[in-house]
């Protein structure tokens, strides 16, 4: 006799990216989890709470902000073993500063399966709502995904000074706040006249763009006020020049053949 017969299998928790504030922002899938989740526990600091309104009216629901990861994983780990729907909802895309790793090691170790589903990062919401691209031919085909030091330490090889000599399209997360700081290694590797913007709360409300150089961003943002939940995007594919407006890329250069489409007939239907 199976010894394990009556015994519930736990069933997979749920990384879910909320994404970075409209409700709208989650993918679909996404939303379907939260909508079938018993127990939500969501990074109350970040997560906006309008995406609760998919959850069930009985479903429990708890905010992280205030938990261990101790806490958090009792919770997460009782209500799997339970057969319970776990859905651990965090802001943006789970796997970019989401603290996601530590958790998957308990859930790993107490073999409890899981399953990550990806979010539309703030990095994202932010270049769209500066309605810009962040690769441009010739000027740029690299994003850097980054943080200031804080009280997490950096490897040496990533410091801000030096990725900046890179000159590529940067995306600063969790630095507003040491906006001075972040200035001044910048300046070690951009030009001091690379246009830089500051997304306070991308797709929020209450979102602000603040838009300058790095010479002049720092005053700006201080004069502002933002302190916090805001992204820094730097680098010249942010610029409005000429130069920036005449990059065409390969891929819709009715000269250049590819998989999907033939050249010559490209050119016969003519463009723009
Ligand atoms: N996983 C998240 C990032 C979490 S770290 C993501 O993919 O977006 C938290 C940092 O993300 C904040 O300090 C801020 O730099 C940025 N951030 C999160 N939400 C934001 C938003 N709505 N607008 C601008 N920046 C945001």
């Amino acid at each position: 006799m199976n010894k394990n017969k009556n015994k519930k299998r736990a069933q997979p928790v749920f990384f879910i990216g909320a994404g970075p504030g409209d409700p709208e922002l989650i993918t679909v899938k996404g939303k379907r989890f939260l909508e079938g989740a018993d127990v939500i526990i969501y990074a109350g600091s970040l997560v906006k709470e309008k995406v609760l309104q998919y959850a069930k009216q009985d479903a429990t629901i708890y905010n992280s902000a205030s938990m261990t990861l101790q806490e958090i994983m009792k919770i997460i780990v009782k209500a799997a073993r339970s057969g319970k729907k776990v859905v651990r909802l965090h802001t943006g895309d789970p796997t970019l500063y989401s603290a996601l790793q530590e958790q998957i090691e308990i859930l790993e170790n107490g073999n409890i399966p899981y399953e990550i589903i990806p979010g539309v990062s703030s990095a994202f919401a932010s270049a769209a709502a500066l309605k810009k691209e962040l690769t441009l031919p010739e000027i740029t085909q690299t994003v850097i995904f980054t943080r200031l030091e804080g009280r997490t330490r950096m490897p040496e090889k990533e410091r801000l000074s030096e990725l900046a000599k890179y000159n590529a399209t940067m995306c600063v997360f969790l630095s507003i706040g040491m906006i001075e700081k972040v200035v001044e290694e910048l300046c070690q590797g951009y030009p001091a006249d690379t246009p830089l913007a500051v997304v306070y709360r991308a797709t929020w409300e209450d979102e602000r763009i603040v838009r300058g150089a790095l010479k002049n961003i720092a005053q700006k943002v201080k004069k502002a006020g933002i302190k916090r939940q805001a992204m820094i995007i730097v680098g010249k594919t942010l610029g409005q020049g000429p130069r920036v407006k005449k990059r065409r890329s390969k891929l819709y250069d009715r000269n250049f053949e590819h998989a999907y489409r033939n050249a010559r007939l490209g050119r016969k239907l003519g463009g723009i």
